[in-house]
């Protein structure tokens, strides 16, 4: 049958409830159900998991998804067994698994129930469940997150580095499918040559987020007071304040508190339900702000955050591109705010220097680009966007005066030192 002539609206519709595809999804659907590989580049929240859900449930066989967090993948497995009613149709298989689940696990894929695995690279690299997926049909492998394949990411994985000639041991012309929300040129070309998919076809969405507005400020020792000033100018609006250590956290927590704003503190060093707790006093607004380090944001989702204030630089552009973007999901203002002097560019590389030095290497060019982004006098979207290989016309583009630089202009003869590289 020609995938060309069905109707995906029908399925999509069937399975997930959607009417609409979002951005580029029927058009990466298309390409996996004709058995191309493919490489998906969308930001978080861009729809990615419908690119391989949708298809490995039309198809017959198998659909392998390779995923770092276990945490991600039960949500995805609940979630898909909440759509069907068929038993098995989605499984997870990791160590976590007595010998009884993994057999009915097996039965079911043996069986052609089940329509996505979900397996984190470990389990995949174990001889057993190789010689295992061996003898089953796989429709395709989709390899979520592809840049921790890259030491220039922000989460590299050794064991992604070994899923290639894994996949070529499970069966001739398996399909692969990359996803991964970082858009750095550096991280695609390791992700297509440790994957080997060369030939895949490219799907990348647009990075731009024009309802953000982006500021850098001057870090002085008068940062508090400002800070306080710009949250009681925000009166009534959620935020999140991110800081480098834990013991920053508690201590601007306090001194906003002090001075009558409602804020929580939160980082890994609470316990589990400290932790939830706080977040929990975040999402049903009974605080305005939560004051975090980096341990916070990760799968949240609060549609009506308006605004993401860094007291301490981020380590990557990357990262401020991830955090920032907590801001404004509903499309509605989002005013991101990062306070920056070249001490703390220091105090970075200091903290690197104690690290294997290809790692410091990376770390060091990474924190330039930072240090480009603050320094810089052209559009704060412009360089944003060519960081991650995006063409942006700050005239005419849209969201085109959402940022410090481009409302205040520096002095024409600055800028022009500020040429992009
Ligand atoms: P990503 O992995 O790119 O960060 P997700 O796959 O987690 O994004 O999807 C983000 C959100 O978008 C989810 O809540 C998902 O249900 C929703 N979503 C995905 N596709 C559609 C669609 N076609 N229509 C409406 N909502 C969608
Ligand atoms: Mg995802």
């Amino acid at each position: 049958k020609e995938f060309d002539d069905i109707d995906l609206h029908a399925s999509l519709k069937k399975y997930f409830g959607f009417s609409q595809f979002k951005g580029l999804q029927e058009e990466v659907i298309r390409n996996v159900l004709k058995r191309n590989n493919s490489f998906v580049i969308m930001p978080t929240g861009g729809g990615k998991s419908l690119c391989y859900q949708l298809p490995a449930l039309m198809q017959e066989g198998t659909a392998i998804i390779v995923s770092p967090l276990i945490a991600l993948m039960k949500n995805q497995v609940d979630a898909i067994r909440g759509i069907s009613s068929e038993n098995g149709i989605a499984h997870v298989l990791n160590s976590s698994l007595n010998k009884g689940e993994i057999k009915q696990v097996k039965q079911d894929i043996t069986e052609g129930k089940t329509k996505l695995l979900y397996v984190a690279p470990e389990s995949l690299t174990k001889e057993e469940n190789v010689e295992f997926l061996r003898s089953v049909v796989i429709s395709f492998v989709a390899i979520d997150e592809a840049h921790c394949i890259s030491e220039w990411g922000h989460d590299f994985r050794p064991e992604y580095r070994n899923l290639k000639s894994i996949v070529e041991r499970l069966g001739e012309d398996i399909p692969i499918i990359g996803l991964t929300a970082t858009a750095t040129p550096k991280v695609q070309e390791d992700i297509i040559k440790n994957l080997g998919i060369g030939g895949a076809k490219l799907f990348k969405a647009s990075f731009n987020r024009p309802n953000l507005f982006y500021e850098v400020r001057t870090k002085t020792e008068n940062i508090e007071a400002d800070i306080i000033r710009f949250v009681k100018q925000n009166s009534g609006k959620s935020g999140i304040i991110y800081c480098l250590s834990r013991k920053k956290v508690e201590e601007l927590a306090q001194v906003l508190q002090v001075n009558g704003i409602s804020a929580v503190p939160y980082h890994a060093g609470f316990d589990a339900k400290t932790r939830s707790k706080y977040q929990d006093m975040f999402l049903m607004e009974d605080v305005e702000v939560v004051v975090a380090t980096i341990a916070f944001g990760m799968g949240i989702d609060k549609p009506d955050v308006r605004f993401v204030i860094h007291h301490d630089i981020p380590k990557s552009i990357e990262s401020y591109y991830q955090e920032t973007g907590r801001a404004g999901r509903d499309g509605g203002e989002g005013h991101c705010l990062a306070y920056y002097s070249y001490k703390d560019i220091e105090k970075l590389e200091k903290f690197m220097s104690g690290k294997p030095v290809a790692e410091q290497e990376i770390g060091n060019a990474l924190l330039q680009e930072v240090v480009a982004y603050a320094e810089t006098s052209m559009s704060r979207r412009k360089f944003m966007l060519h960081y991650f290989g995006e063409e942006f016309d700050e005239v005419n583009g849209e969201g085109a005066d959402m940022d410090d630089n481009t409302k205040n202009p520096k002095e024409k003869e600055e800028a022009k030192d500020n040429v992009l590289k």
